[in-house]
């Protein structure tokens, strides 16, 4: 039978990968890491026993974090991650022409240290000169932030444990402090079937500081349910459904259609906001 990879959703429903092997494993100052080989989705990076990111899909989050909110925005230069410490994230935003920095704030150095090692795919543009990797909690920085930026994404864990701060009216708050006039906040906000009520949490907190914020959706394969959910935040009004800047050539699952198309929710998920 080998090994498998067992995830709970819900109790009549798991999540279930068959393993080739563990590479690594480790409990970090945070959380604990593993990192195993699947025989469907290539390498997966899974922290306290829940399934991040795998080789085999992990664009189709990405890129949808990514390029939606830089594509919606006229002229993105100043871009800060908050999380995302596997490096797929600012791999995709580095892929935009105009963006001069990135900072990735990661509070786990263990994350980034493994996936460096095993999750070369994906980390591999964390050494790029236009990257700053800060090791911290990102509440405390984006509280602390004197800088401006002019997209902020939240590439964080499910709510709970380091990444609780993130889901709050405080940081959203606090990001719309740092953002520039037209500036955008977009966040992954959870999947509509198992974890409704933590989806309308954030939806409604990103609402309560941005005078136009609406929830977009993309299919991720192994995902329990295959929806997930992101919230963009737009301090200036700008509609985030609209592309106004150069869309990165080779994506995998973005593109302009895709990008308008994500924001047309059906009644299930509209009707849970
Ligand atoms: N990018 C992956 C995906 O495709 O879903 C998974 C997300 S990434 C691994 C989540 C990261 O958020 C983890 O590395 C975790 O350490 C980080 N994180 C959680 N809470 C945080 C906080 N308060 N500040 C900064 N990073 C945090």
């Amino acid at each position: 039978m080998g090994m498998w990879f067992d995830e709970k959703h819900a109790d009549g429903t798991h999540l279930r990968l068959r393993v080739r092997s563990v590479l690594f494993q480790e409990k970090t100052e945070f959380q604990d890491l593993a990192i195993i080989e699947t025989e469907d989705f290539g390498r997966a990076l899974v922290l306290d026993g829940v399934l991040q990111t795998t080789e085999r899909d992990e664009m189709f989050y990405h890129e949808m974090l990514a390029h939606v909110p830089l594509c919606a925005h006229p002229r993105p230069r100043r871009v800060l991650v908050v999380g995302g410490g596997d490096g797929g994230l600012v791999r995709e935003v580095l892929r935009h022409p105009t963006v001069e920095a990135v900072t990735m704030v990661e509070i786990d150095r263990g994350v980034v240290e493994a996936c460096r090692r095993y999750l070369p795919g994906l980390s591999g543009k964390l050494d790029d000169p236009r990257v700053e990797v800060v090791f911290a909690d990102g509440v405390q920085y984006v509280r602390d932030c004197q800088q401006v930026y002019d997209v902020i994404l939240v590439d964080s864990t499910d709510p709970g444990g380091p990444s609780l701060g993130l889901f709050t009216p405080d940081f959203y708050g606090d990001c719309h402090r740092i953002l520039a006039d037209d500036g955008f906040l977009a966040c992954q906000t959870e999947e509509p079937f198992f974890r409704a009520e933590a989806m309308r949490g954030a939806y409604r907190a990103v609402g309560s500081v941005f005078p136009v914020t609406r929830l977009y959706v993309s299919m991720v394969p192994v995902y329990s349910v295959w929806y997930w959910t992101f919230t963009v935040g737009s301090k200036g009004g700008l509609d985030p459904a609209e592309v106004r800047s150069k869309v990165p050539a080779g994506t995998v699952y973005y593109c302009p259609d895709v990008h308008r198309s994500a924001f047309v929710l059906p009644p299930f998920i509209r009707d849970r906001l």
